[in-house]
């Protein structure tokens, strides 16, 4: 598919617009006025169109609601002080939806498929991107299975929506989190690495016992030792020990490669920083806190960008960490990646996708 694809534009009559209180976003309630389908059916992507966002009409026997066949994905538009568009490696985000895609046997979106529905979308619900700093919108695409059918086996039919909703801060103050060495969040050979939905599903119980216990999230351990840390929450997770950025490697097939851990791994090289993408250990971890050598902790993600971790409980202690001053490095990579962002700094990686 290389020509231009044609798409069908029905635009709301009502938009919500005017009636949307830009100072009070909610993560994920204010979804803007359109959405971006196409359907998968004989074996081809179709009828791809902008519609009025609204509720679709599922059978119940449809396989997503029993089977989980679904991948999806996130990632941001920017305006700039210049009022221009700016998206952040979108093409990075089409990718992996198709890597997800390809895990849960679900036909691939092609680039200009996704692309041109994308800038589509955002073109109608250009005025639903804020314009003002800290602000952006965040953009859901995802494909689910549409058969209705009971039976194991991949779907013939698929919807791929775009929908999307401006946003605001996602973590207003740094985070607390607690390590997990009793459940995991995924398992080599499993779906880790691909933004399925049933892995955030299997999430939420364990989530929820941390919460209980008065932690925002916790630190994800592998399956096997439960000695390995390998994600925070549903954001990748960074360590600065000494003088050194760690990262859990990607290569268990159990890690979503972000593509804010990619961004970030990318400005601290840029930067000088040593990197290393190895697995911290829990004992690692614990002696680091311990001995003070731990020097930052964040996790990286879309919606937060960079959270600061602010507490950690390792072995039912609790360890503060101190305050982030702006020399720190975290501070310093946000304050970059951010620059980009919004335009403010010469795009030089080519991450920034113009409308
Ligand atoms: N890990 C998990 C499990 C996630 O869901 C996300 C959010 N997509 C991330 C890490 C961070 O990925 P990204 O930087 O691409 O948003």
């Amino acid at each position: 598919m290389n020509t231009t694809i044609d798409i069908k534009i029905t635009q709301t009559s009502t938009s919500k617009l005017s009636t949307t209180d830009f100072d009070n976003l909610q993560f994920g309630q204010t979804i803007s006025d359109h959405m971006f389908i196409a359907d998968f059916k004989d074996g081809e992507w179709t009828d791809f169109r902008v519609e009025p966002y609204a509720p679709l009409m599922l059978n119940p026997a449809n396989a997503t609601l029993h089977y989980g066949q679904s991948v999806f994905e996130g990632m941001k538009a920017y305006k700039s002080k210049a009022g221009e568009t700016l998206i952040f490696r979108a093409d990075a985000n089409q990718k992996r939806l198709n890597n997800s895609a390809k895990r849960l046997c679900i036909p691939e979106v092609p680039e200009d498929l996704f692309m041109e529905g994308l800038k589509k979308l955002l073109e109608i619900d250009n005025e639903w991107i804020p314009n003002r700093a800290g602000y952006s919108l965040y953009i859901r695409p995802f494909v689910f299975a549409t058969d209705d059918y009971l039976g194991i086996r991949p779907s013939n039919k698929y919807k791929f929506i775009i929908f999307t909703c401006p946003v605001g801060h996602y973590y207003a103050k740094p985070v607390t989190v607690k390590v997990e060495t009793a459940y995991s969040r995924a398992c080599e050979g499993g779906t880790g690495f691909a933004k399925a939905a049933g892995n955030y599903a299997g999430s939420l119980y364990p989530a929820s016992l941390v919460q209980k216990q008065g932690y925002d999230q916790l630190l994800w351990t592998d399956s096997k030792s439960h000695q390995n840390i390998e994600e925070s929450g549903t954001m990748n997770i960074m360590f600065v020990i000494n003088d050194t950025l760690f990262t859990a490697p990607l290569t268990t097939s159990t890690i979503l490669a972000g593509i804010t851990r990619d961004s970030v791994l990318t400005l601290a090289r840029e930067m000088g920083m040593n990197v290393e993408e190895r697995f911290v250990t829990v004992t690692e971890l614990e002696d680091a806190l311990h001995s003070g050598q731990l020097k930052e902790a964040f996790g990286t993600g879309t919606a937060a960008t960079i959270a600061h971790i602010s507490l950690i409980n390792v072995n039912e202690e609790d360890y503060h960490l101190p305050e982030k001053p702006k020399d720190s490095f975290s501070y310093k990579i946000l304050e970059e990646l951010d620059a980009i962002k919004y335009g403010k700094k010469e795009d030089t990686h080519g991450w920034i996708m113009k409308l």
